[in-house]
C-alpha cells in the first residue's frame, strides 16, 4: 500500500488524492497515534464540574448523616416505654424541656417515661432510641402525651453514616460529573474535585470568501458556518472551545496563526482548504508542526472525503472538509470519539430507531455513506425521508431528525428496505402535520400560524411530483404542488388520482424578472421585451429546469429561439433572481414576491396555481383541519397579500 502522504506532493495545483483510507483505518490509526495518553487533570470547584469525568476516586470524609437523626416530626422516647402501649391501655409520657429543631444540641437526656419534642432533622437526643409520629400521638394534660402503640428501637432513626460511611469511596475515577454526583459530594462537605481538564481546542476556519456572522454581505463571500458550528459541537463533546476566526488561504499567515495556536491547545481544528485545489494550503502546514504529522489525508467518507486527520508532537489536529454539512458528518463521526477520549469521557451513545427508506437511495460505491433523514410516520412503519440538499447545505443537517448509514460496499439501499435511523435527538419527534411537496414562501406564513397554536408541523421540500408520491404512499397529509398540464391547459387538478383532493392555495404571478432602470425591458410589454432581449446578442438570460412550471412558461415565450444562457437551468425561483440581481444574465421568470424581494423590476405574465393535494382519509385529522382553517383565515390571506400573492378564492 502507498503510505506517502499524497499531501506532501504539492506544487502542481490540482492533485488528487492517492492514499484513501476506509473510514475504520483511518479512525484506528488516529486513535493508535494519539492513545495511550495522560489525560491532564485540575482541581475545580465543585459547581463547575458539571459534564466532566472525575479524575480520582472520592471517598466520603465524613459520616452522612454525622448523627442519629430523625426522619419525621415526632417525639423523641425509649421504645421500652411503649411496650406495653395499645388502645386500650394508652401510655402517658412527659415532655422534656427542650425542643429539638434543624441544626439544635441537645441538651436534656431522655429518661425513663419522658419524651422530647424533635424536628425532622433533629439530632437525637442522649437516652432517646426511637421516634413516635407527631400524629400517633395524643396531647394530655400540659406538658405531657399520651402513645396508644408500640414502637420498635430504631423507628425514624437514621443512625450516623448509614447514608455514606466515612472512608467509603463514594465515586470512582472516570465517572461523568452530573446533579447527583454534585448533591452526594457536597453531602459529605467536599468542595473541590479533581477532574479530567477540558481539552482546549482551538478552532480556526479558513477561506478568502468568508465573513463573519454580523458582517454585511459583499460580493462572492458567505458567512462562516463552519466556525460556530464546530465550537458549538466542541462544547458539547467535553471540549473548551475557543474560536479562533476565519483566515484568509495565505500559507504564511495560516502557519502562524495555526502554531500560535497547537502552543496553548491540546488540539486544532480547522476547516476548508483541505482539498488538492490551488488555493487549498492548510494541509501542507501540518507537515511542518510536529511529528508524525498527517495520519490520513482522504478517507471514505461520504459526505466528508477531504478530511485529514494529524498528529503534531502528541497534538491532534484535524482539517474538516469546508461544505458545512461534511464538516459537521466527519466531526460527529470521527473526531468526537477521539475528542471525548482525550477529555476522559464514555462514547457517545444515539438513539436508534427502525424505519422503512421510501424509495430507492443511491449510494457510492466504497464510500461509507451517511444520509440525513427526517422521519415522517407511514401508514404502519416509520418512513425516513432524505432531506439531503448535498453537502453543501447547511439545512440537510440542522432540519433532519438523524441519519442512516450505507456501507461502503452498497451501491444502493432499495425502497422499503428496513434499516436503522441514528437520531440527534434522544426521541423521536412525530410532527402533529406532515407537509412534503414543493416549497413557497406563502407556505411559511401558514405553518407560522399552525406553530404559534402550538401545531406541530414538518414541512419536507421535495418538488411537486415527489410531494404527489409520498401523498399516495400515505406518507403526508398535504403535498404542495404547482403542476401545470399542458393538455388541459390547467394546473393541478388533473394530477391528483383515487383518495386524493384538492385544497385551493393561492397563485403567484409570473413575470419576467430584469435589474431596474434596464431600457431594454422597463417601461415595455411582454413580446416587446422578449423581441428585444432576442435581437440583442448581449442580452444573457436565465432559464429554469424542465419539468417545472416555469420552464414550460419560458419555452412558449420563446418558441425555437435558443438565446445566450437558455442552459442556465437553476431549480428554484430564487436562484432566477439571484442570477438576474448579480448581472450573471439579464433576465429570466420567477415569481413576484421573489422578485420584490431581490429588488427586481417585473413584467407580469400569467398566474400560477399553488395548491394541495389533501390525503382524503386525513381529512378530519385535528391538524389538518386547524391547517385548513388557518389557510383560508382573513388574517392568512391579508398576509398572503402582503408578501405578492393572491389567494385563490
Ligand atoms: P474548501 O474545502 O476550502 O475548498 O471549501 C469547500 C466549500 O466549503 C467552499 O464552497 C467553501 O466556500 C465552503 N466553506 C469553507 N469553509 C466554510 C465555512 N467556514 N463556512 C461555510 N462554508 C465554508
Ligand atoms: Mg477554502
Amino acid at each position: 500500500m502507498n503510505t506517502v502522504p499524497p499531501s506532501t506532493r504539492h506544487g502542481t495545483g490540482q492533485e488528487q488524492f492517492l492514499t484513501i483510507l476506509s473510514r475504520e483505518e483511518a479512525l484506528a490509526r488516529f486513535e493508535e497515534a494519539l492513545f495511550p495518553r495522560q489525560a491532564p487533570t485540575e482541581k475545580r470547584v465543585l459547581s463547575e464540574t458539571l459534564g466532566l469525568a472525575l479524575a480520582e476516586d472520592v471517598a466520603a470524609p465524613v459520616d452522612v448523616p454525622p448523627f442519629d437523626r430523625s426522619n419525621v416530626d415526632g417525639f423523641a422516647l425509649r421504645a421500652a416505654d411503649l411496650a406495653a402501649a395499645s388502645q386500650a391501655c394508652p401510655v402517658r409520657l412527659v415532655l422534656n424541656a427542650e425542643s429539638i429543631a434543624c441544626g439544635t444540641v441537645p441538651k436534656i437526656s431522655v429518661l425513663a417515661g419522658t419524651a422530647t419534642p424533635i424536628a425532622t432533622g433533629g439530632p437525637l437526643p442522649r437516652g432517646a432510641d426511637a421516634i413516635v409520629m407527631v400524629e400517633h400521638t395524643h396531647p394530655a394534660e400540659a406538658g405531657a402525651i399520651e402513645v396508644r402503640r408500640a414502637v420498635s428501637p430504631g423507628q425514624f432513626v437514621s443512625s450516623a453514616g448509614s447514608d455514606m460511611a466515612r472512608g467509603e469511596v463514594l465515586l470512582r475515577a472516570g465517572t461523568v460529573i452530573g446533579s447527583r454526583e454534585i448533591g452526594m459530594l457536597a453531602a459529605c462537605g467536599i468542595a473541590r474535585i479533581a477532574v479530567v481538564r477540558k481539552p482546549r481546542v482551538a478552532i480556526l476556519s479558513t477561506g478568502d470568501e468568508l465573513l463573519q456572522p454580523g458582517e454585511s454581505l459583499r460580493q462572492a463571500a458567505i458567512y462562516d458556518a463552519n466556525g460556530p458550528i464546530i465550537s458549538a459541537a466542541v462544547t458539547e463533546n467535553g471540549g473548551e472551545a475557543n474560536f479562533l476566526g476565519a483566515f484568509p488561504d495565505d500559507e504564511a499567515k495560516l502557519e502562524a496563526a495555526m502554531r500560535d495556536a497547537l502552543a496553548v491547545h491540546d488540539v486544532l481544528i480547522l476547516s476548508g482548504g483541505t482539498s488538492k485545489g490551488a488555493g487549498d494550503v492548510s494541509h501542507r502546514i501540518i507537515g511542518r508542526l510536529g511529528k508524525p504529522g498527517i495520519i490520513a489525508h482522504g478517507v471514505a467518507l461520504k459526505p466528508g472525503k477531504p478530511l485529514c486527520l494529524a498528529v503534531c508532537d502528541g497534538k491532534p489536529v484535524i482539517i474538516l472538509p469546508g461544505f458545512p454539512t461534511s464538516a459537521m458528518f466527519t466531526f460527529h463521526d470521527m473526531i468526537v470519539p477521539v475528542l471525548r477520549r482525550i477529555a476522559g469521557l464514555p462514547p457517545r451513545v444515539d438513539a436508534q430507531v427502525a424505519v422503512q427508506v421510501p424509495f430507492r437511495i443511491p449510494s457510492e460505491l466504497g464510500r461509507t455513506e451517511f444520509v440525513m433523514v427526517s422521519l415522517v410516520q407511514g401508514q404502519e412503519e416509520l418512513v425516513a425521508y432524505p432531506t439531503g440538499k448535498g453537502s453543501g447545505a447547511i439545512t440537510s443537517f440542522a432540519q433532519a431528525d438523524g441519519f442512516i448509514r450505507i456501507e461502503a460496499l452498497a451501491d444502493h439501499m432499495p425502497a422499503g428496505l428496513g434499516v436503522q435511523v441514528t437520531l440527534f435527538t434522544p426521541q423521536v419527534r412525530i410532527p402533529d402535520l406532515v407537509i412534503i411537496g414543493s416549497h413557497c414562501i406563502g407556505l411559511d406564513l401558514v405553518v407560522g400560524a399552525l406553530s404559534a397554536n402550538g401545531t406541530s408541523v414538518r414541512s419536507l421540500a421535495v418538488g411537486s411530483l415527489g410531494g404527489l408520491a409520498a401523498a399516495r404512499r400515505g406518507e403526508c397529509d398535504l403535498a404542495p404542488m404547482h403542476l401545470f398540464d399542458a393538455k388541459t391547459r390547467s394546473y393541478n387538478t388533473p394530477f391528483l388520482g383515487d383518495g386524493i383532493e384538492l385544497v385551493p392555495g393561492w397563485r403567484r404571478m409570473q413575470g419576467l424578472v430584469f435589474r431596474p432602470g434596464d431600457r431594454r425591458f422597463e417601461g415595455r410589454g411582454v413580446e416587446e421585451a422578449i423581441s428585444g432581449a432576442l435581437a440583442d446578442p448581449d442580452c444573457l438570460m436565465v432559464n429554469r429546469n424542465q419539468g417545472s412550471g416555469t420552464r414550460i412558461l419560458i419555452d412558449q415565450l420563446l418558441g425555437p429561439a435558443r438565446p445566450d444562457g437558455y442552459w442556465n437551468q437553476p431549480r428554484s425561483h430564487n436562484a432566477v433572481a439571484a442570477a438576474v440581481a448579480q448581472e450573471r444574465a439579464d433576465w429570466g421568470v420567477t415569481i413576484a414576491p421573489v422578485a420584490r424581494a431581490a429588488g427586481l423590476g417585473f413584467i407580469p405574465l400569467t398566474e400560477e396555481h399553488y395548491d394541495f393535494a389533501l390525503v382524503s382519509a386525513r381529512k378530519e385529522r385535528p391538524a389538518v383541519q386547524a391547517f385548513l382553517a388557518a389557510s383560508q383565515s382573513p388574517e392568512i390571506h391579508a398576509a398572503l397579500e402582503r408578501a405578492g400573492f393572491v389567494p385563490a378564492a
